[in-house]
C-alpha cells in the first residue's frame, strides 16, 4: 500500500478525488507531478487494473520519469498502464485502429524535414514562389490550424490563404506515402472518435481514469483528445500552472485550464500551495518576475526550505567567456559541495546558444548531455541509415526512398527520380510500385533500371530478415551490404571523421538492441516510431550516468536541479529576439524564465554577455529586463556584484584541476561524492 501520509492535506485530496473531473492548478514545485504518481499508486491500491489508467505528459523525459517514480512505489504492479506522451498514446491509436482511419500497417511519421519537403512540393505544384512562401513558416502554420482541427479560412488572405490552398495537396501527399505527421497523431484520433461511433465508444471505455500532466499546455485537438477518452465517466484529473503555459506559440490555449469547469461540468479545484523544491531566496525571485504579469491566477510560491543561498549574476565580456566562467564555476561549486554531475543544469532560450556552452563544457572535462536540440538521429548519416530502415518497414515512404534511392551514390540521378515522379502522377499508378517495376517508365536507361530492380531485391531481403531474425546482427548487416564506409570515405578525407561517422551508423543497431531488451515484443516498425517521436522531443540517453544536462528552457518543464546556471540573460534572448521585433508576447517570455528560475532547488547563477557572436558578427547586448524584475537585495553582492572571471592563467590552472578530476573519478569510481 502506497503511504498517503507523505502528502500534504490538500495533496491528499487530490490523490483521493478519483470519480469524475479534476482540477489541480498550482505553482511550481507544489507536488502536482507527485499527485499524479500518487493517485496512479492509490488506484491501483483500490484494485483498479493496470490497464485501465492512463496517465498523460509532454516529453518522453517526462513520460519516463513518472514511469519510474510509479514502479519505485508500486513495482510491477504498474505494468500494463499506460504512462506516455500525447503523441506516444496517438501513435497506439493509430497502429491499433490503422483500418478505420485509412492508414495501412507500418505506416511513416514523418520528421520535421519530410513535413517541409512535403510542402514545398505542394507549393511548387501551385506555382506559389519558394522566394515568397518559406516552407517552413507555411507548415508551421499548417501545423497551428491542425493543432485546433480548424480550417484555414481563406479570407484572412496572406498565409491562411496559401494555406487554404496547401493544406489538401499536403494531405494528399502524407496518404500517398502512407504517412501521418505530428499533428495528426493527435487530430487524426480525435477525427476518428468523433466520426466514428465504434472507435469512439472503445477508447471512451479504453481507460477509466485518465490524467494530464503540464495542463497548461495543451492545444485544442489536444483537450478533445481528452474529452474523447473520458466521454463516457469523467474521471479526469488535470494538473498544471497557468504562470507556467509556455507553448501559445504552438497553439496551446491558457483558457484549457483556466475555464475547465466549461469544458469538464461539475469539476473539482483544489489549489496546492506549498513550494517543497526549491529555498525562499529561488523562490521569492520566481514570485517577483511572474508578478509582472497581469492576467494570471495570483500565487505566490514558499516553501519551509528556509532562505538558503542568494542568487548570483555574472555579466562576461563574451559568449564564449561566459560559457568559461560557467565551467570553470561548475568545478568548483561541485569540489566544493561534493556534488554529483547530475545535479548541475545548465539552461538557455535558443538552441543556437549550446553550441558555445557545449564546448566550454567540454574544455573543461565536465561529462553532459545535451537534452533536446540536434541531436543523434538528426545526423545525416543516422538519417540516411534510418531511411533504409523506413522503406523496409513501409515500402510506400516515397520520401525516405528519395533519400536513400542514390545513397551511396549507385548513378540514379534526379532526372530519374523526377521521371518516375512524372509518370506516377501522369498515369495515376503509385510511386512505390514504378520503383518496383522501373520498366514501365519510359525513358529510364537499361542501368538505371537494374539499379533499381537492384535495390528493390536488397529491400525485400532486409523486410524479411527483420522480421525473423534478431534485429541488430540485420542492421549490421545492412550496414555492411550497403557499404556505408566507402560512402563516408568518399565524402569525408579525414579517417577520425570517417570513424565517428561509422559509429553514429553503428550505434543505431545497438539502439535496436536495447530497444529490444526493453521491449521484447517490439518490431522495426515499433522502434521507428519510437524514435520519431523521440526525436522531436528529446533523446533518452542514459538515465544512469552521472552527466551535466544542457537544455532549452522549453525543454527543462518539469525537471528539478540542485544547481542551476541561466544563461545569456540579455534582451534579445529572454525575451528573445522575435518579441522585441514586436512579433510575439513579453507575458510567454516571462513565463519561461519563470519556469527556468523555478527549476533550482538550492542555487540559481545567472550569467549574461556583453557581446555575442552572431551569423558571423558581433552584437553588443544589454541585460534582460527579466533581471531588473528581481529585487537587487536577492542576489549575492547585488546585480553588478558579479563574481570575478577567473584570469587566464587561474583557467589554465583549473582545466588542469579539471583533468586531474576526471581521471581521479575514471580511476576512483564516484569522484568527490
Ligand atoms: P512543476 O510545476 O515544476 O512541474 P510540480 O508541481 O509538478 O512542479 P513536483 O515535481 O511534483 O512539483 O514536486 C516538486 C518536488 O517537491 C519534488 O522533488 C517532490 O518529490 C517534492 N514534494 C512534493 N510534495 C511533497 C511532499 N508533500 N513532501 C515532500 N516532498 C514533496
Ligand atoms: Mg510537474
Amino acid at each position: 500500500m502506497v503511504d498517503l501520509n507523505s502528502l500534504n492535506p490538500q495533496q491528499r485530496e487530490a490523490v483521493t478525488t478519483t470519480e469524475g473531473p479534476l482540477l489541480v492548478l498550482a505553482g511550481a514545485g507544489s507536488g502536482k507531478t507527485r499527485v499524479i504518481t500518487f493517485r496512479i499508486a492509490h488506484l491501483l491500491d483500490r484494485g483498479v487494473g493496470a490497464e485501465r489508467i492512463l496517465a498523460l505528459s509532454f516529453t518522453n523525459k517526462a513520460a519516463g520519469e513518472m514511469q519510474e517514480r510509479v514502479a519505485a512505489m508500486v513495482g510491477k504492479r504498474a505494468r500494463g498502464a499506460v504512462l506516455s506522451t500525447f503523441h506516444a498514446l496517438g501513435v497506439r491509436f493509430l497502429r491499433e485502429e490503422a483500418e478505420a482511419v485509412g492508414l495501412s500497417k507500418g505506416f511513416t511519421i514523418l520528421d520535421e524535414g519530410d513535413q517541409r519537403d512535403a510542402v514545398r512540393a505542394a507549393l511548387e505544384q501551385l506555382g506559389f514562389s519558394l522566394d515568397r512562401y518559406d516552407p517552413k513558416q507555411v507548415h508551421a502554420r499548417i501545423s497551428h490550424y491542425k493543432g485546433t482541427l480548424a480550417e484555414p479560412n481563406p479570407r484572412f488572405g496572406g498565409l491562411d490563404a496559401v494555406v487554404h490552398h496547401v493544406l489538401p495537396l499536403y494531405q494528399q501527399r502524407l496518404r500517398a506515402l502512407n504517412a501521418v505527421d505530428f499533428d495528426d497523431l493527435i487530430g487524426v484520433p480525435v477525427t476518428a472518435m468523433e466520426t466514428n461511433p465504434d472507435v469512439g465508444a472503445r477508447w471512451a471505455q479504453r481507460f477509466r481514469y485518465v490524467m494530464v500532466d503540464e495542463y497548461q499546455d495543451t492545444n485544442g485537438a489536444q483537450l478533445r483528445m481528452v474529452k474523447g477518452l473520458v466521454r463516457g465517466h469523467g474521471n479526469v484529473c488535470v494538473v498544471g500552472d497557468d504562470d507556467q503555459s509556455i507553448y501559445a506559440w504552438r497553439g496551446a490555449v491558457a483558457g484549457n485550464i483556466l475555464r475547465f469547469d466549461a469544458h469538464f461540468p461539475g469539476a473539482q479545484m483544489i489549489a496546492l500551495t506549498q513550494n517543497y523544491r526549491s529555498t525562499n531566496h529561488v523562490l521569492r525571485a520566481a514570485n517577483h518576475v511572474i508578478r509582472n504579469n497581469v492576467e494570471r491566477h495570483e500565487k505566490t510560491l514558499w516553501s519551509e526550505l528556509g532562505d538558503g543561498a542568494l542568487l548570483r549574476y555574472a555579466l562576461l565580456d563574451d559568449d564564449e567567456e561566459e560559457a568559461r566562467w560557467v565551467a570553470t564555476d561548475l568545478l568548483g561549486q561541485k569540489r566544493q559541495r561534493a556534488l554529483t554531475w547530475r545535479d548541475f543544469a545548465v539552461l538557455y532560450r535558443t538552441n543556437a546558444q549550446s553550441r558555445v556552452v557545449e564546448e566550454g563544457i567540454r574544455q573543461a572535462g565536465i561529462p553532459y548531455r545535451v537534452v533536446g536540440g540536434t541531436r543523434f538521429y538528426d545526423r545525416k548519416e543516422v538519417r540516411d541509415l534510418v531511411g533504409y530502415l523506413r522503406v523496409i518497414t513501409n515500402p510506400f515512404d516515397e520520401a525516405a526512398y528519395r533519400r536513400i534511392v542514390n545513397y551511396p551514390p549507385r548513378g540514379v540521378g534526379d532526372v530519374s527520380i523526377q521521371r518516375i515522379g512524372d509518370h506516377a502522377r501522369e498515369t495515376g499508378e503509385p510511386f512505390w510500385r514504378l520503383v518496383e517495376r522501373p520498366e514501365r517508365v519510359p525513358d529510364l536507361t537499361p542501368k538505371v533500371q537494374r539499379v533499381l530492380k537492384d535495390l528493390d531485391a536488397l529491400l525485400r531481403t532486409y523486410r524479411k530478415r527483420f522480421a525473423s531474425e534478431p534485429m541488430e546482427a540485420v542492421c549490421r548487416d545492412l550496414i555492411r551490404a550497403l557499404n556505408f564506409a566507402d560512402a563516408l570515405v568518399r565524402v569525408h578525407k579525414q579517417p577520425r571523421q570517417v570513424r565517428k561517422r561509422l559509429d553514429n551508423v553503428e550505434e543505431v543497431a545497438s539502439a535496436l538492441r536495447s530497444f529490444r531488451e526493453r521491449n521484447p515484443e517490439g518490431t522495426l516498425d515499433d522502434y521507428l516510431a519510437r524514435l520519431s517521436l523521440d526525436t522531436r522531443r528529446e533523446e533518452d540517453g542514459d538515465a544512469d550516468a552521472d552527466e551535466i544536462s544542457l537544455m532549452t528552457l522549453h525543454g527543462s518543464k518539469g525537471l528539478e536541479f540542485p544547481f542551476v546556471y541561466l544563461v545569456g540573460c540579455e534582451e534579445g534572448l529572454m525575451p528573445h529576439q522575435r518579441v522585441l521585433d514586436g512579433d510575439g508576447e513579453v507575458a510567454e517570455e516571462r513565463r519561461l524564465v519563470y519556469v527556468g528560475i523555478t527549476r533550482a532547488q538550492r542555487h540559481l547563477t545567472l550569467t549574461g554577455a556583453k557581446r555575442r557572436l552572431k551569423f558571423g558578427k558581433v552584437q553588443y547586448r544589454r541585460p534582460s529586463r527579466f533581471l531588473d524584475e528581481i529585487p537587487e537585495a536577492l542576489f549575492e553582492g547585488g546585480r553588478g556584484g558579479t563574481p570575478p572571471a577567473p584570469s587566464e592563467a587561474e583557467r589554465e590552472q583549473r582545466n588542469k584541476d579539471a583533468f586531474a578530476e576526471m581521471f581521479a573519478t575514471l580511476g576512483g569510481g564516484g569522484g568527490d561524492r
